[in-house]
């Protein structure tokens, strides 16, 4: 196969594109705004034996204090469809928020809880985000999918395996392109996505800069309690620290570094094992310097 070069961007500081705020340059970038230029970005990357991150929003990565030694590809693929009443096809790169808020506000329920989450629809699926009850894989009903190689393939849902916060396209090497979901009506989805909205606004640093939840939550038990009860609200390691506010966030208080932020997302696991018996697994993803693919 004929493959043509593809302009990319270099040393692009990864900060600026993670909620966090912490990562040093990635080697290459490109921002991909079709299905089409996935297809060929990636085919070109296979071809090239170049490794590749998909970037949504940034809102679950930790990128290295050194960066990213491969090709950071950011999903800017937003289209928004909605041909059937009450089935939305929509590009991985859209809101996952605007999306919890547009159905809503059209009487849609199901993606209420996704106001709250400042993720794109890729990254929601990729992650099987939730919250409220409430989880991406529940009303998504097929996914599409570029394999590594540049080719394409829809999944249905009921080909898919979904747990909590995972989905298996962890473990598969390429993007998420497209995302289909189909809800229900309901009259209070509106009032009930607002109340979700102000709940958050409430009870989460939403100013600070966290990737969320930075632990999943071990069976029967919150990880936020589990941490407060062991007296963490509030511990820093260098410019990292345990929010005062939810102490399942970790936060970038100042200027932290991914080293400070591993440091202690490691004492906390430490302290919370010794002093309470529950294992803590990290929800947020590492991404390392040197790239695994
Ligand atoms: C303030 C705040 C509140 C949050 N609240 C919640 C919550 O309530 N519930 C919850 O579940 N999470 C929450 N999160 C965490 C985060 O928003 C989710 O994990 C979300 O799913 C990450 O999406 P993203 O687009 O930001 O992905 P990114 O952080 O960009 O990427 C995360 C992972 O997904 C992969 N990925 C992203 N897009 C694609 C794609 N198109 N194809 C293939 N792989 C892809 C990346 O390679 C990476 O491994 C919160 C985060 C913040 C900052």
């Amino acid at each position: 196969m004929m493959i043509s070069a593809i302009p990319l961007k270099e040393n692009v500081d990864l900060k600026e594109y993670s909620t966090f705020h912490i990562g040093g340059p990635a080697r290459f970038f490109r921002e991909i705004h079709s299905i089409d230029d996935m297809q060929q970005t990636l085919s070109y990357c296979y071809a090239k034996n170049l490794p590749f991150f998909i970037l949504g929003k940034g809102s679950n990565c930790l990128f290295d204090d050194r960066g990213f030694d491969g090709v950071v590809l950011l999903n800017k693929i937003d289209f928004f469809e909605q041909n059937i009443p009450g089935t939305f096809h929509v590009g991985a790169g859209y809101s996952f928020a605007l999306l919890g808020v547009q159905t809503a506000r059209q009487g849609w329920s199901g993606l209420e809880f996704a106001s709250g989450i400042p993720c794109s629809v890729g990254g929601a699926v990729f992650m099987n985000a939730g919250a409220n009850g409430q989880e991406t894989c529940h009303t998504l009903t097929s996914v599409e999918y570029v394999h590594q190689d540049g080719t394409l393939q829809v999944f249905q849902i009921n080909e898919l395996a979904y747990a909590y916060r995972h989905s298996p396209f962890q473990s598969l090497k390429g993007a998420i392109v497209g995302a289909t979901f189909t809800l229900i009506p309901h009259q209070e989805a509106r009032r009930n996505q607002i109340e979700i909205v102000n709940k958050r606004k409430m009870t989460q640093p939403l100013s600070a800069k966290s990737a969320g939840c930075i632990f999943l939550n071990p069976p029967q038990h919150h990880a936020g309690a589990l941490i407060e009860r062991c007296g963490l609200k509030g511990l820093s390691v260098g410019g990292a620290q345990v929010s005062d506010v939810h102490a399942n966030f970790l936060i970038n208080a100042g200027n932290a570094t991914c080293h400070d932020m591993l440091q202690l997302i490691k004492f906390v696991q430490r302290r919370v094992k010794e002093q309470t018996g529950n294992e803590l697994k990290s929800e947020v993803r590492y991404i390392p310097y040197n790239p695994v693919n």
